[in-house]
């Protein structure tokens, strides 16, 4: 298990995302040794992966408080991470930490996922971040694996790998959305014990082929009516 204690931004970061914690509701969790275990050191669960390692670009949907992207672009610096949310007051804490701790390898973007992920029209060059552009895609408590699904692997670049935070809970749900990465041009779907904090697990999932175009559908659709 990667070692927190290697470098002491992860302290620092504890301290300004709890700092802000108190004006704006970021994180569920207050108590600082808490915060550590589940989301400092649960977000570096993907350290080792040879899919999380190779990767050069990495996004991650559904930030939040910026987890686990804050804690993954600490621990690899020579990674570039682009930060991803809807909701903006969650960003602002998000750049602010990145900005104190000196990330240069941080970029916040606030954009719903169907947005970011939308095709790029007739001779629009294709963006970073954009659709298919991605080496990773990591994602942890932001919706279930099918929906998931739609929102991320849109954004992997053909042989790159999107990477699910989930709990063994979830079994169900997980097997329940096969067809559905199949659909969106995933597969090869694996699945590693996080270390981290018992029960918890990773999802990896190959990009194999493109995403067809009409996929993701439209802001809501993912999530209300998940694909089956
Ligand atoms: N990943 C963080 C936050 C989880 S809360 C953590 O593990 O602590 C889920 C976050 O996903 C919220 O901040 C919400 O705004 C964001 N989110 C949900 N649906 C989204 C979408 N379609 N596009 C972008 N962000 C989304």
């Amino acid at each position: 298990m990667f070692d927190i204690g290697s470098d002491e931004r992860f302290e620092r970061l504890a301290d300004l995302i709890l700092e802000w914690n108190e004006k704006i509701n970021v994180t569920a969790i207050r108590d600082r040794g808490e915060f550590m275990q589940k989301n400092v050191q649960d977000s570096l669960a993907p350290l080792g992966l040879p899919e999380f390692d190779c990767a050069k670009t990495a996004l991650d949907l559904g930030t939040g408080g910026g987890f686990p992207g804050l804690p993954l672009a600490i621990a690899c610096p020579d990674k570039d991470f682009f930060l991803v949310d809807s909701i903006a007051k969650k960003l602002k804490v998000v750049a602010d930490a990145a900005e104190k701790l000196g990330l240069s390898n941080v970029q916040v973007l606030h954009s719903r996922a169907e947005d970011l992920a939308m095709a790029p029209k007739k001779g629009e060059v294709p963006k970073l971040p954009g659709r298919e552009s991605l080496d990773c895609v990591v994602s942890r408590a932001v919706a279930n694996m099918s929906t998931l699904s739609e929102y991320c692997l849109p954004l992997v670049r053909t042989g790159g790998h999107f990477i699910a935070f989930k709990t063994e809970n979830a079994m169900e749900e997980i097997e329940a959305a096969s067809h559905a990465i199949e659909l969106l041009g995933g597969g090869e779907l694996r699945i590693e014990k996080a270390g981290s904090e018992d029960g918890h697990i990773l999802v990896i999932v190959k990009k194999l082929r493109q995403t067809p175009l009409k996929y993701p559908r439209r802001k809501g659709l993912p999530a209300s009516e998940p694909l089956k």
